[in-house]
């Protein structure tokens, strides 16, 4: 069973995502090490900007349609969560004018030769339509076919829709 996400963090994540437009955002959700539950919210900065002017070749796509978390923000959160025991649980970023799917550019960096590249984290992303976040799925591994599928239940749970006059502003 997936915990919850608490409504004020579904806020401030849709918050973020929408102070971020038209570039994606991007943090984590972190939890208790070696129990289950969630504790805490991180934001990350999305360097993508930087590392494609720099790198137009290794980074092509800007932060409109890409997330990068910087070496040294991970390295600084790796630090964070060995002094208060805690494990990343969830990483989220949000897709631009995009439907809330796990996109190919999503496998090709969650998934390393048939692996996830982080053992045991989901992965949350959201919609942002026009400057307004829209709704929210997760995604989880699946064994079997060795791919990210989307939660059923979590949707349930997790998705706020807003609704469509709101969207029309
Ligand atoms: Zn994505």
């Amino acid at each position: 069973m997936k915990p919850a996400l608490p409504e004020t963090w579904i806020k401030s994540i849709y918050t973020q995502a929408e102070a971020e437009y038209p570039k994606e955002c991007c943090g984590m959700i972190l939890g208790p090490k070696g129990k289950s539950g969630i504790s805490r919210l991180r934001p990350c900065k999305n360097r993508q900007d930087d590392y494609h002017a720099r790198d137009p070749e290794n980074f092509p796509r800007s932060a409109r349609a890409a997330y990068f978390i910087d070496p040294r923000e991970l390295l600084e959160i790796q630090k964070e969560i060995r002094k208060t025991s805690e494990e990343i649980r969830i990483i989220y970023h949000s897709h631009v004018d995009a439907g809330a799917h796990f996109s190919e550019e999503d496998r090709r960096i969650a998934i390393s030769e048939g692996e996830p590249t982080y053992p045991g984290v989901d992965y949350l992303v959201v919609s942002v339509i026009k400057g307004k976040a829209t709704e929210m799925n997760l995604f989880l591994w699946d064994r079997e076919k060795r791919d990210y599928r989307e939660s059923s239940s979590a949707r349930e749970r997790w998705r706020i829709s807003r609704n469509e006059s709101e969207l029309q502003r």
